[in-house]
């Protein structure tokens, strides 16, 4: 049964949450209260939102005063066609001064409990001013989740305010306590939570409890391990240029393990024989497959695997349940759980592993080893990643694709690549996330940086508008929310996922510009990121004073003046790379009548620079060479000064 104000008030009063003094009366007994000033709202299970509907009457001095604020609210509940009877009754509180926040909870699909606190009041859902958190969160996560939200400010001394954030930190705790021993809360709402002089005050309860719809899959212990590869069989390695046995065929090739090819057509495929079945392969332990064969042969096939001891495989064929075929799917995914076997896909693009140079994707075969583990659940972004950071020279230590995830998920990948050496940071493309919480649970276990990009981002909430809580949750924000509270870089930009991993140690700054206003621009970019100038001291001016115009600023953005040249970029360069406590350089070439893009380009090859130097070319097809340039010869560059900025996160 759903507990009223009054029996909510006693029971937030076990988890330390603290109410206003209240008193209960009926429609029309005596009223005796001694607080004032005080209020008298409805108290109706067939009122949710009591202003709405004039339930409640404010700042009364007096038990007259009360009596007529509750006839004023029978009138008002009159207009709104809301007739009472003896199961409805009044609640009379205390007036509680100081600023409305907000605590509630909800039950969601994806996280399970997810605790929302911020700015609260009647515009809630207007401001927006929201953070969230899951209902183990430790103490880092609701800190990191507080400081997003604009609020926090007021538990930081803004405007000489006494709070200390803790305040905040202790009350989500004992709504944490408070699901833990209560499991069926589906939403509860405190709104609005007042911020008196001594401390938070609960002036507005609601709760719906319930059966709990959300269940975290049980997690398949003792996997063998996913990177571990030494022989692997590509069923379906084909001769036909257009297959895509072909493509992974080709792009396995240096694999530093053994490699077996299989086709039914028997014959040789770059040098290595075509086995016609599984059975054929000379090796009894094949660690690892990738299946690129009709979806009616795959479940056969793998049958065949596993008497050869599979531990890992790679579903590239596509026509499961993507196409319908969801049936055919789960009895795949059955049989692999049944024989222990990791998998990725159906319908997926495969894996890459930079440690032995396994390549079985059907994406480029130019992939360069590189320190960034990157998983999607798109095959078409990560083929349009992969072939673009080779352009860029940028180089991963892990590709996954998903695909239909029937298996791995996100969630199984972040601790593989946590205890891989070769993986600095980890980037994902997601779309819709499910076990949520086991998501989680890897991310706090991870010690790298984890980049993240969710599309399917306007997904409407499926709750009901029970509640303020219900309005703010199972959205895109209540994703990234909680991604925060995990210290995960949530990234808005795709090209962020290749590129914001290089980019995340550059504290410090310098610019080399041949123009004011983009030197500016950058510079904003840059502290709104929370990065920092790098700051020139007297010395580094008189170093640059010897190579550029006497009018140069005498500042960063090193402002090199318009008339630059090829040697003045260099110069400058040669000067600000040898300085001291410097992560970046960036050279902005701006299109002047007498600059040379492409000789300013040129210098990064003719030079060895200690720095990384990234230009950002900004302008039209004037840079198009220069451009062409910096993707031939594999130098990061950046078209503009947002794409710069947003790869800073
Ligand atoms: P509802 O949210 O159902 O409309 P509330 O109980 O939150 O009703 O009351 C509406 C508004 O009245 C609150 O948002 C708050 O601004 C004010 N209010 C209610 N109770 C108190 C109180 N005890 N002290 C101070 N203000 C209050
Ligand atoms: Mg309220």
């Amino acid at each position: 049964m759903d507990m009223n104000e009054s029996q909510l008030y006693e029971f937030l009063g076990k988890y330390g949450i603290r109410t206003p003094k209240t008193t209960s009366v009926g429609l029309d007994s005596k009223i005796s209260f001694d607080k004032f000033p005080a209020v008298i709202k409805i108290q109706s299970p067939k009122v949710v939102h009591k202003s709405d509907v004039g339930g409640v009457v404010l700042n009364l001095r007096s038990n007259e005063d009360l009596e007529r604020g509750r006839k004023e609210i029978i009138e008002n509940l009159k207009k709104h066609n809301i007739t009472l009877d003896s199961k409805d009754g009044f609640i009379i509180t205390e007036m509680v001064d100081g600023e409305e926040l907000y605590i509630g909870c909800v039950e969601d699909n994806t996280f399970g409990h997810v605790i929302l606190f911020g700015k609260g009041g009647i515009y809630l859902e207007l401001y927006k001013d929201v953070c969230y958190v899951v209902s183990d969160a430790t103490e880092d996560e609701i800190i990191r989740a507080l400081n997003t939200t604009k609020i926090a400010k007021l538990f930081e001394g803004f405007r000489g305010s006494s709070h200390t954030i803790k305040e905040a930190v202790s009350l989500i705790q004992s709504v944490q306590k408070m699901l833990k021993e209560n499991d069926d809360i589906l939403e509860l709402d405190l709104n609005p939570l007042k911020l008196t002089a001594s401390g938070l005050v609960a002036v507005d309860a609601r709760i719906k409890r319930g059966a709990k719809t959300y269940h975290e899959d049980m997690k398949r212990e003792n996997r063998p391990n996913f990177l571990d590869n030494k022989n692997v069989a590509i069923i379906g390695a084909s001769t036909e240029p257009d297959k895509a046995g072909y493509a992974v065929a080709k792009n396995a090739l240096n694999f530093t393990g053994n490699l077996y090819y299989v086709n039914a057509k028997g014959g040789k495929l770059f040098g290595h024989t075509l086995y016609k079945s599984v059975d054929e392969i000379p090796c009894d332990n094949i660690d690892t497959a990738a299946i690129a064969i009709p979806a009616k042969f795959v479940i056969p096939t793998v049958q065949q695997l596993i008497k050869k001891g599979l531990k890992n495989l790679v579903v590239i064929t596509a026509g499961f349940k993507e196409s319908g075929h969801a049936a055919e799917e789960e009895e795949l995914a059955r049989l692999i759980e049944k024989h222990n076997i990791n998998a990725i896909g159906p319908n997926c693009l495969g894996f890459y592993s930079s440690e032995t140079h396994l390549n079985l994707t059907f994406g480029t075969d130019h992939v360069k080893p590189g320190s960034v583990s990157f998983l999607s659940q798109s095959g078409a972004i990560l083929a349009a990643q992969m072939d673009r950071a080779y352009e860029l020279g940028i180089g991963f230590s892990h590709l996954v694709s998903v695909g239909n995830a029937m298996d791995l998920r996100t969630a199984e990948f972040i601790p593989m690549f946590n205890a891989a050496p070769e993986c600095k940071a980890i980037s994902v493309y997601v779309e819709g996330v499910n076990r949520g919480r086991s998501l989680c649970n890897a991310i706090r276990a991870c010690k790298k940086p984890v980049f993240l990009f969710k599309s399917a981002k306007s997904e409407a909430s499926a709750k009901a508008a029970f509640s303020h809580t219900g309005n703010l949750s199972g959205n895109y924000a209540m994703f990234e929310g909680v991604m925060q509270s995990l210290g995960v870089n949530v990234v808005d930009n795709l090209d962020a996922l290749i590129l914001a991993p290089l980019f995340k140690d550059d504290k410090k700054i310098a610019i080399i510009t041949n123009a004011g206003g983009p030197g500016t621009v950058l510079t904003d970019g840059i502290t709104a990121r929370g990065r920092e100038l790098f700051e020139l001291s007297e010395e580094d001016k008189k170093k640059l004073d010897a190579v550029l115009p006497a009018v140069w600023p005498r500042s960063n953005p090193i402002d090199i003046i318009g008339d630059a040249l090829k040697d003045r970029y260099e110069n400058a360069l040669k000067i600000v790379d040898e300085f001291e406590g410097l992560d970046l350089i960036y050279m902005i070439i701006s299109p002047q009548d007498m600059t040379d893009p492409l000789g300013s380009v040129e210098i990064l090859v003719e030079n060895k620079f200690k720095h990384k130097v990234v230009p950002i070319l900004m302008g039209g097809s004037t840079m198009d060479e220069a451009r062409r340039y910096c993707l031939k010869n594999k130098i990061l560059y950046f078209d503009n000064i947002v794409d710069a900025r947003d790869t800073l996160c």
